[in-house]
């Protein structure tokens, strides 16, 4: 799965949200998060993201990102 993390903060590129093959972005008021469920792990999304907000969940110090990613993609 991979995660949204703070880079995305006030970011407006949807570049991410474009080329995602299952549509598992969720938009808050000022950022997005992936829905850890539907998120097919594909990958295509991170090099599109300008502001290198995206990041596979195995990365180092993503555990508070991927609980953000799971609760707010539940809410919004
Ligand atoms: Fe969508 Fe693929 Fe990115 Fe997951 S890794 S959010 S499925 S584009």
């Amino acid at each position: 799965t991979y995660v949204v993390t703070e880079n995305c903060i006030a970011c407006k590129y949807m570049d991410c949200v474009e080329v995602c093959p299952v549509d598992c972005f969720y938009e808050g008021e000022n950022t997005l998060v992936i829905h850890p469920d539907e998120c097919i792990d594909c990958g295509v999304c991170e090099p599109e993201c300008p502001a290198e907000a995206i990041s596979p969940d195995t990365d180092p110090d993503m555990d508070r990102w991927v609980e953000f990613n799971r609760k707010y993609s539940e809410i919004w």
